[in-house]
């Protein structure tokens, strides 16, 4: 998963603070920040300035704010402005991997994306084989932006941009790859373009802001998540609906298409577990989800207390995202709600990074444990999912050594036996402590007393929605995915890992 970001204003005569020459770069930059959860391998924006004519650009490996400083954002010039945050999912670290990427023809185009290409393997073949085009990276953006290019150069009219004709171009690249991803992008001299897979498997929203000096004339901003737009100043318009194409043109002009539709499938994993709790997305809150999670989870362990499997003392969260969960299974079973486990808030999210060595090393750092809130008590340890069952374990173990009885875990998403192909890093099902294991073989694994999680229907009624990308529970992938297991395999081949 990845977070990105576009925005988009018009020139300004004024010297006010919202017309310095790199406001669109500093904009990126500060909506940026608020979706660093979503990766932490890399950071990049990219500025199109049409005075210069040129594009500038500032990316690198770190944290965003480890990339950038006031200097490189005063380079960045230009009022238009796409950002990336990264989580490889394919690719390398190598810095030639890093987003957003150009292309010089037959406009420059730059580009970033959220999200993955099932199918990055035989069409990275057919761009060599059919079209004679060479790949410079192994970052699945590539194609799609190659695609994009080709695409658009064939049915090219007029010299200007063309909206219709770059309508066809994504509705052909629609046609071409497999995936889940959301796309911002910048045509030279014209404007910000946005689309989002026909599925919408991952999200996408479209914000706007009034300009001061200017009223009735807006800026726009293009969103992995609400959170950023909220935080820019901007109001939230609507999600970009899934298949759709979104222009921004330098007047400040808005054109849009849905260029494909698709009965929608979007990820359950982005209320579960990776969106912010601040987000929204087709209208359901990431927060009331949580709480909605927590209502259902509550209901599946009341169950349990009243047949007198489990006596839980203290609901306690594995922080932070199971927290809002946690707060609301305490108030649906009245049973106290404590905080044993305190998180180093500077150590990155364990899932996220890339190899089981540094995910291990990283849970024995990132928390801190309250003994006066352990020692003693049967604890319901609320988590949003169980992956690889290594953070589980490791807590599990730590809380007894801290004088935990027993401990009942309980995880506000089913159990995910099957790989995800859309972007998050678990593709390959053999990694997944749930696949092919009865719930008390995990039990036993992470040496809990007890687990227990909440089913899919509980799911789909906690989120508000009944179409979702369930497959990483189900196995019922939304698209084809008939690439699904090459493309596992060749991700654990890069990530050098025997799962
Ligand atoms: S397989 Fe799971 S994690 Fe992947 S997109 Fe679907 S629901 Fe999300």
């Amino acid at each position: 998963m990845c977070g990105v970001i576009g925005v988009i204003g018009p020139h300004l005569e004024n010297n006010s603070e919202e017309n310095t020459p790199f406001w669109a770069a500093y904009e990126a930059y500060r909506g940026l920040l608020t979706l660093q959860h979503r990766g932490q391998d890399a950071a990049g924006i990219l500025t199109y300035d049409k005075s210069y004519r040129r594009f500038f650009k500032e990316k690198n490996l770190g944290l965003i704010a480890n990339v950038f400083n006031q200097k490189n954002i005063e380079s960045l010039l230009g009022n238009m402005a796409i950002g990336h945050t990264r989580y490889a999912t394919t690719g390398s670290d190598d810095k030639g991997d890093l987003q957003p990427m150009v292309t010089g023809s037959p406009f420059g185009i730059g580009m970033a994306h959220n999200g993955n290409l099932v199918n990055c393997h035989s069409l990275s073949e057919s761009l060599k084989e059919e079209h004679h085009y060479q790949l410079l990276t192994s970052n699945d953006l590539e194609i799609i932006l190659r695609y994009f290019a080709h695409f658009y150069h064939i049915g090219k009219k007029e010299k200007a941009f063309n909206f219709e004709v770059a309508c066809n171009a994504v509705k052909k690249v629609y046609e071409v790859v497999d995936g889940g991803y959301g796309v911002v992008g910048l045509i030279a001299d014209a404007g910000l373009i946005a689309f989002r897979d026909p599925k919408g498997i991952r999200p996408l929203s479209l914000g706007r802001k009034e300009i001061e000096s200017k009223p009735g004339q807006y800026k726009y901003c293009v969103s992995s998540e609400t959170v950023a737009i909220n935080f820019l100043g901007y109001e939230i318009v609507r999600d970009i609906e899934p298949g759709e194409f979104i222009f921004i043109d330098l007047e400040g002009r808005v054109h849009s298409k849905v260029v494909k539709e698709e009965k929608i499938a979007p990820c359950m994993f982005e209320w579960v577990y990776f969106s912010g709790a601040e987000s929204t997305m087709h209208g359901k809150s990431v927060y009331t989800a949580r709480l909605n999670l927590g209502k259902q989870l509550a209901k599946k362990a009341k169950k349990l207390i009243d047949d007198g499997v489990i006596k839980p003392d203290v609901v306690m969260p594995v922080p932070d995202t199971s927290r809002t969960a946690a707060i609301s299974v305490a108030q649906h079973l009245g049973v106290d709600y404590r905080e044993g486990l305190i998180k180093n808030r500077y150590i990155h999210r364990s899932f996220i990074l890339n190899t089981q060595e540094k995910r291990e090393k990283a849970i024995e750092l990132k928390l801190s444990p309250i003994r006066s809130e352990i020692e003693g008590k049967n604890i319901l340890l609320v988590d949003d999912s169980v992956v690889r069952g290594t953070t589980s374990k490791k807590i599990i173990s730590l809380l007894k050594r801290y004088g935990a009885k027993d401990i009942f875990l309980g995880v506000t998403c089913p159990p995910l036996r099957y790989g995800c192909y859309y972007g998050v890093d678990f593709p390959s099902k053999q990694e997944l402590i749930a696949n092919g294991k009865k719930v008390d073989e995990i039990s036993k694994y992470i040496n809990a007393e007890n687990i227990i999680y909440i089913d899919e229907q509980d799911l789909k009624e906690a989120i508000g929605i009944s179409d979702l990308c369930m497959a990483c529970v189900n196995g019922k992938y939304p698209t084809n995915a008939l690439e699904g297991e090459k493309f596992a395999k060749s991700r654990r081949s890069l990530r050098n890992e025997n799962l």
